[in-house]
């Protein structure tokens, strides 16, 4: 395999789970910090990186609106969490010096600034890190779709989904020892399965813009610049045939 990154501009999902570490609820920064470390380890390969980090480990609309909320309502109380952890993560990145800038798709201006497309690539194009926050702004959407919509948006070259397992398995292979990983995938064979790694409004999303969808274990140290050189174990997402 060659040593040079295959990839230019990529965009990289964090759910807010996996930034809970072992906790039940929250933040554990040292899983923060570690990621961090990841992330700086792609960027000194010379790949431009933006985040999209979820909300999951604060609050989620839908868990909101099943106890009562409207759901509209508990749709932005989860962007907001997003929000949260895209400080949490901008700090853990600035502490190991790699420059960073939280945009939110919620006007948020005395902690971060707003989402413009335009100024976003930029940054990236001065090798900031950009960490978009508050999902697509939206309600009823999730923060995958979100990564999708700002992937394309961005121009990036692959869609990195970081989760706690090395891939897509035919089952969740943390129950059943049987579960068959998958080296790649078609987004139909994503869509038809339903097999629960991406909601399908962000695997058509990418499907539309040509985007593959690259599946990882966000929680082993050195993967996501492994994944880069095309090396260790993963799984992607691409074109119908
Ligand atoms: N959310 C939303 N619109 C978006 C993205 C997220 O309303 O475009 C809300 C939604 O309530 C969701 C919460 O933010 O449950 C946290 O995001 P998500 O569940 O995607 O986080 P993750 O599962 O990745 O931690």
């Amino acid at each position: 395999m060659s040593d040079q990154p295959a990839y230019k501009r990529v965009l990289l999902k964090v759910s807010g789970e996996a930034l809970m570490g072992s906790r039940d609820y929250g933040l554990d920064t040292a899983v923060c910090r570690r990621i961090a470390e990841d992330v700086k380890g792609v960027v000194d390969l010379g790949v431009e990186v933006c985040l999209v980090i979820g909300g999951g480990n604060i609050f989620r609309g839908v868990a909101g609106a099943a106890a009562g909320m409207d759901r509209a309502q508990a749709d932005s109380i989860g962007m907001l969490a997003t929000v949260m952890n895209a400080l949490a993560m901008q700090s853990a990145l600035e502490k190991i010096g790699v420059p960073t800038r939280v945009q939110s798709a919620i006007p948020m201006s005395s902690v971060c600034e707003p989402f413009i497309r335009r100024r976003a690539v930029r940054h990236m194009e001065k090798g900031r890190v950009v960490i978009f926050a508050a999902g697509t702004g939206n309600p009823f959407f999730t923060t995958d779709t979100a990564a999708a919509l700002r992937a394309a948006e961005m121009g990036c070259d692959a869609l990195l989904k970081g989760t706690q397992v090395d891939g897509v398995y035919s089952a969740d292979p943390r129950k059943n020892p049987a579960a068959e990983r998958y080296v790649t995938l078609t987004y139909l064979d994503m869509l038809a399965r339903d097999l629960a790694v991406m909601d399908a409004a962000a695997i058509s999303l990418a499907r539309e813009n040509h985007l593959p969808i690259i599946v990882f274990n966000i929680h082993e140290p050195g993967a996501f610049t492994a994944v880069m050189k095309g090396e260790g174990r993963f799984t992607t997402v691409h074109e119908d045939h």
